[in-house]
Order: C-alpha cells, then structure tokens, then sequence
C-alpha cells in the first residue's frame, strides 16, 4: 500500500529523552503531531528550550505542530529520595511523612507535599503510587505521619503521584503553580491547555478566563482523571475543546477493571458533543525499556483506535525512555493498520435533527455528500478550524484538509482525526474564485488528481469566524483547474 495518509493523531511528552540531540527533530520527522509539556516536571526555562527545538524543526520539516501544555493539577506527589531511587518490598512498612520539612526519603520513609493528606485518609485505605505500581495500606495516622504496609513489591523514584483508591480527596483543581503555570503557557504560545484533575465545567471555565485574561487563546483540554469528572462529564466536555481519557490517575481513582467501559464511553460522548478526544497513559508503556511493543499494547493502540480516538498519547515511553522514536514509529504503524479496518458508514438515520448552527449543518450536509458519491477529499476553507472540527467528529472516509492562513488555527486542527491543516491565504479572493485556488493548491500538492471530486466548505466572508454558509462540489480538471459537475 503506497502512502496510506495516516487519519489518528499523535500526541508525545517531551522530557530528558527527547532532549537529546537529534530526537526532537526524528519524532516529528516520525510523525508526532502534537508535543506536550508535561508541567509537573521541568522549569520555564526548559520548556521554552524544548518548545523552540520543536518550532525549529517542525519549520524546517514543513510539518504543522501542536504545543500543549500541561498542568500539574492538584497532584499528590511524594518528595524525593537519597539516592533518587529506592526498592520497597512487600510486607514491609514505610511512613509518608507530610511534616512541613520531611528528611530526604529513603526505603523506609519518604516526605509528602500535600500537608492534608493525614486528615483525607484512613486507617485500612489504599494507597497508590506511581499510577498504581506500588500499593499501600495505610495502618496508622499519627500526626503528620501516615504508617503504611506496603502491599506489592517495587521501585519508588522521586516525585512520583499518589492517589487513594475510590477517590475523594479533598484538594480543589487549580493550585498556585497552576495558575503562574497558565501564565507561562501564556508567554510560551501553546496551543493548548490541559486541566489536571479537573471536577466540572466550573474548572474548566475558570482556566478558560485565567488563560484569556494571559492573552493566551489556547484551546482548553480537560483531562478525565478523577471520580468527580465522571459524574459531570457532559458539562465537563461541553465546557472544553478537547477531553482526555486520562487513565493512569483515572485507573487508580476508579479502579482499573472499569477503564474500558469508561474510556468508550468517554470517546463516545466527546464525539456526539463535537469535541476532541485524546486517549493517553502507559500505551506502549514496555516500549520505556525496550524497542518493541507487546502484543497487548499494539492492541490497546489500535482499540482506541477502533473507539473512535482523535490522538493517542506516549508519556514515559518518549519523555524518559529509551526508544522514543522507535515508539513512535511503533504508533504509526498501528494506528495506520487500525485504520484499515475501520469501515466507517454514518447513519444518518441517527443523525440529529436538533442543529443549532450553520456550520455544524454544512458539516453534516458534507458528510451526506461524500458518503453519496464518490468523493476524494473534503475541502475546509477556515478561520479558527472550528468548521474542521465539526467535519472530523463523523470519521469520513474522505481526508479533510483544513485551509487557514493561521498558524494557530493549523496547529489546533493538528489533535483532530482524519484532519490535514494546510496554509493556504484566500484574502482578498471572492468565495468562487477561493474554492478554486484552494482546489489548484492541493492539486499542485500532489493531494489531488485529475477527475478527483471535492467537496469544499466556506463563508461568505473568509476572515470571519463561524460563518461558514456554503458548501459546493467539483470537479478537478486539467492542472488542477476545478469544474463544476453536472452528472454525477
Ligand atoms: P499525567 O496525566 O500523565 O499528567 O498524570 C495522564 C493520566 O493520568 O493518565
Ligand atoms: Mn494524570
């Protein structure tokens, strides 16, 4: 098969393994759509270092890439140890001590920053660090003293998270970090803004104003981790432009069993309210020690794939693995070889009949169109990428290519499936005349060929957001010269 374009999108954390020189530019170059900076980790210094090597060799690759940055949240983290690192057996006791200054941790004892803890937890609870590798049961809370039994044998390094399992502690979702963090994105120019532990829409919607009032129009993603998210999880994605199933913190407040059914679930729901939605955590989680991945995780990519998912995510694997590139690559397989068998066909039976907005109902008069006849590619000719947006939530089977003139409008279409941002300028070009150049642009790209037919979207006025009022069919023609069609 000769270049299958490659639909779903991939997100990847930059950390010490991508620092190294040369891996930035290869993971591009393998394919990563959108890098996260993972906020809870890392200085601004760092981030604005590794954000200008990922500006430079996503320009030097003509590649469009997405920058998210994202929160630390109200995230329990333990302090850090001697030796960065200690094994802790199983049946032994170790105390998390959530003293205001705590000795440096060792096997035995470790410090804690979130000085509530003691009064949020249990005699008989559980504990979980690390995303769940290593559990505790807590036996004894003596002032600021938490005395454990530790429950499974492991490793435990510095600053890793904490969570009690059931969830319900009690921290709110912005912390002093978050809100200096919102001001950094700011200045940094991301694309998009995570929310760690976020509860309900109310959350959301404060980030959304902390951001604004930065001077920053980063799209909001919110990240699915917490028993409360699940309840409120309609208004939640109502109030973002992006969910993320987040299931490393998600499978610890919920318990691990319940993570398909919620991660279905999730997909689902994002896509019926059009919105984005990135499936994340431990993936291809062996990948951090070694060069491929097992059957399980080539699997678990591909079923999210299957879901319905925008992006998936790498954490560790390209943050502070060995084989970051070798994971992506290992990503882009999987995804491209999931889409193979993803015979999409929309019911539009099913479909709403409630609209409430033009361009969703040009979108949905799109979709109609390219499942009807045979259509090569549908063109989007837009300001903000919203109308891409919509178009994305149906998984056509046409590509989308999403024309803007704006580099944040490219970037932010860069998370969304089955969406291919390209800078095209329409200014001062009457709609008719636009949807023809547009038409010659992806022709001379190589995206379209001779008898190609397109289907293209568009306002009457290109600088104007959400005015897309018209939709037209045609045909490619000689040097890429649109017609229109008469028979079909
Ligand atoms: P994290 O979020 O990597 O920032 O913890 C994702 C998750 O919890 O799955
Ligand atoms: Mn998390």
């Amino acid at each position: 098969m000769v270049d299958q374009l490659r639909r779903t999108k991939i997100l990847a954390t930059l950390g010490p393994a991508s620092d190294r020189p040369g891996v930035t530019e290869a993971l591009i170059a393998a394919g990563v759509n959108v890098v996260r900076l993972n906020f809870s980790h890392g200085n601004a210094e760092q981030h604005a270092q590794r954000i200008s090597q990922v500006r430079n060799a996503a320009k030097r690759l003509g590649h469009e890439v997405g920058v998210l940055g994202d929160l630390q949240g109200p995230k329990i983290r333990i302090e850090s140890f001697a030796g960065d690192k200690v094994e802790i057996k199983a049946g032994q006791r170790f105390t998390l001590d959530c003293s205001e200054q705590p000795a440096t941790g060792d096997a035995s004892r470790v410090g804690c920053s979130y000085r509530g803890l003691p009064g949020d937890v249990r005699a008989g609870d559980t504990l979980l660090l690390d995303d769940g590798l290593v559990a505790m049961r807590v036996e004894e809370i003596a002032n600021d003293q938490i005395h454990c039994t530790v429950l499974t044998d492991g490793a435990l390094s510095n600053r890793k998270g904490l969570n009690r399992l059931g969830g319900g502690l009690s921290l709110g979702a912005l912390t002093d970090k978050d809100r200096a963090d919102i001001e950094l994105a700011a200045s940094l120019g991301c694309d998009f803004l995570a929310v760690s532990f976020c509860r309900s829409a109310a959350d959301i919607e404060e980030a959304r104003r902390l951001a604004r009032d930065a001077g920053s129009q980063a799209g909001l993603v919110a990240k699915i981790e917490r028993a409360e998210a699940i309840a409120n999880l309609g208004e939640i994605i109502d109030a973002s432009d992006a969910v993320m199933v987040a299931r490393g913190d998600l499978g610890v407040e919920i318990g691990d069993a319940e993570l398909p059914g919620l991660q279905k679930k999730i997909i689902r729901e994002a896509l019926e309210r059009n919105r984005v939605v990135i499936t994340a955590t431990q993936m291809l989680q062996s990948m951090v020690d070694n060069p491929i991945p097992t059957r399980a995780e080539v699997l678990d990519v591909a079923n999210a794939v299957i879901d319905g998912t925008d992006a998936v995510m790498l954490s560790a694997e390209s943050a502070a693995g060995q084989y970051p590139v070798k994971a992506v690559e290992a990503m882009v397989r999987v995804c491209l070889g999931a889409e193979r068998q993803f015979d999409h066909d929309t019911d539009f039976e099913a479909a709403r009949r409630d609209l409430t907005r033009a361009d969703e109902a040009i979108a949905m008069a799109a979709m109609f169109l390219t499942e009807h006849i045979s259509v090569r590619a549908i063109v989007a000719m837009t300001e903000s990428g919203g109308t891409a947006r919509q178009l994305s939530r149906f998984r056509a089977l046409a590509p989308i290519y999403g024309l803007s003139r704006h580099p944040e409008a490219r970037r932010r279409m860069a998370l969304m499936r089955d969406v291919f941002p390209i800078d095209f300028d329409s200014r001062g070009l009457a709609p008719r005349k636009a949807a023809r150049e547009a038409v010659k642009h992806l022709f001379q790209l190589g995206l379209l060929s001779v008898g190609d037919r397109v289907v293209i979207t568009s306002g009457d006025h290109m600088e104007e957001q959400g005015s897309t009022n018209t939709l037209r069919l045609l045909k490619v023609g000689e040097g890429g010269m649109a017609e229109g069609l008469g028979e079909l």
